[in-house]
């Protein structure tokens, strides 16, 4: 990836994503490579200077070239390793195929992923190749275009040992906000099997550390066990908090030994960031957002 320092800082156009009703983050836009808006959001893929081409929805950052797959590496590896056997995985959200494609390094039956716009995904296959690497047409993947709510809601219980939450932030009006409520986890819970897990994406363990620790919460309301663990992503300028939970599995148990073990039994392909030393690094939360939260 090309990087460009050596350029006055008015060469550029900004991106600017704001973070919090009172502060963003800035990337100089290299070239705009896509843009459009489809019946729920806004979609742009751009270059930006450092991170590389990136996916924009309504002004957030998905993931960029340069980090995506810590990010998805995350959000995949720690609660597929932590179930026994998994066979039948669903992806909810997931645009851009990267979620998928970490799922596929298993040895799975089938995964289905479930996303509401057909557009990000016609934007994903044409201008993000790098993220999904021909994971929509692994004959193991089912596409389903639907809300992540309704398509649990029409569900047989018991259908799945893995759900993946890939979402976008649980922001007013954003099309997945009612994808972080109790009434959501439950049907979460309902879908798995009786020793499945689940994880969502959580926000930023920085920035937005109270968002985090309310959906850490409420999936603890509905799941016996339940925990959190952060990466750093560049892309996101930030810590980026996950949340998992079961009734019988704890990945947080695990030891960078047995990790290691797992990663070498089951997993096909390379990983380029998770592993058993980084398991530990990311499941040991820094005091502040462990006390965070268990304060009501
Ligand atoms: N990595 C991301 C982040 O920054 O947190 C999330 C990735 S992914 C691009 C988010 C996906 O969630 C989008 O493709 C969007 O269409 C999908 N989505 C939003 N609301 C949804 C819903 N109600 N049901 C299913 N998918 C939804």
């Amino acid at each position: 990836m090309e990087t460009v320092y050596n350029v006055p800082l008015k060469t550029f156009n900004w991106f600017v994503e704001i973070q919090t009703p009172c502060s963003a983050h800035m990337h100089g836009i290299v070239k705009m490579l896509y843009s459009g808006r489809s019946k729920y959001q806004e979609i742009v893929v751009a270059e930006l200077c450092n991170v590389g081409k990136a996916l924009v929805l309504d002004g957030k950052i998905q993931s960029s070239l340069y980090d995506e797959w810590i990010y998805h590496e995350s959000l995949v590896h720690p609660v597929m390793l932590a179930h026994p056997n998994p066979k039948r995985v669903a992806v909810i959200g997931g645009g851009e195929g990267a979620t998928i494609r970490e799922v596929l390094k298993h040895d799975v039956e089938e995964v289905v992923m479930v996303d509401l716009d057909e557009e990000v995904i016609k934007v994903a296959k044409e201008y993000l190749p790098e993220w999904h690497q021909g994971a929509f047409d692994d004959p193991r993947t089912k596409l389903v275009i639907q809300d992540g709510r309704k398509f649990l809601e029409e569900l047989e219980p018991g259908s799945f040992d893995v759900i993946i939450l890939d979402l976008v932030d649980p922001t007013e009006g954003a099309p997945a906000a009612k994808l972080y409520t109790k009434e959501f986890y439950q049907l979460v819970k309902r879908a798995l099997k009786d020793n499945g897990i689940m994880v969502t994406q959580a926000t930023s363990t920085s920035y937005t550390l109270k968002m985090f620790t309310v959906i850490y919460r409420t999936v603890k309301e509905v799941f016996e066990n339940a925990g959190g663990y952060h990466s750093f992503v560049q892309a996101f300028d930030a810590t980026w908090g996950f949340v998992w939970g079961s009734d019988k599995l704890d990945p947080s148990k695990l030891s960078s030994e047995e990790i290691d073990k797992l990663i070498k039994e089951r997993i096909k392909g390379e990983l380029k960031y998770y592993d058993g030393t980084t398991h530990l690094g990311m499941f040991a939360l820094p005091k502040h957002v462990r006390k965070a939260m268990e304060e009501e």
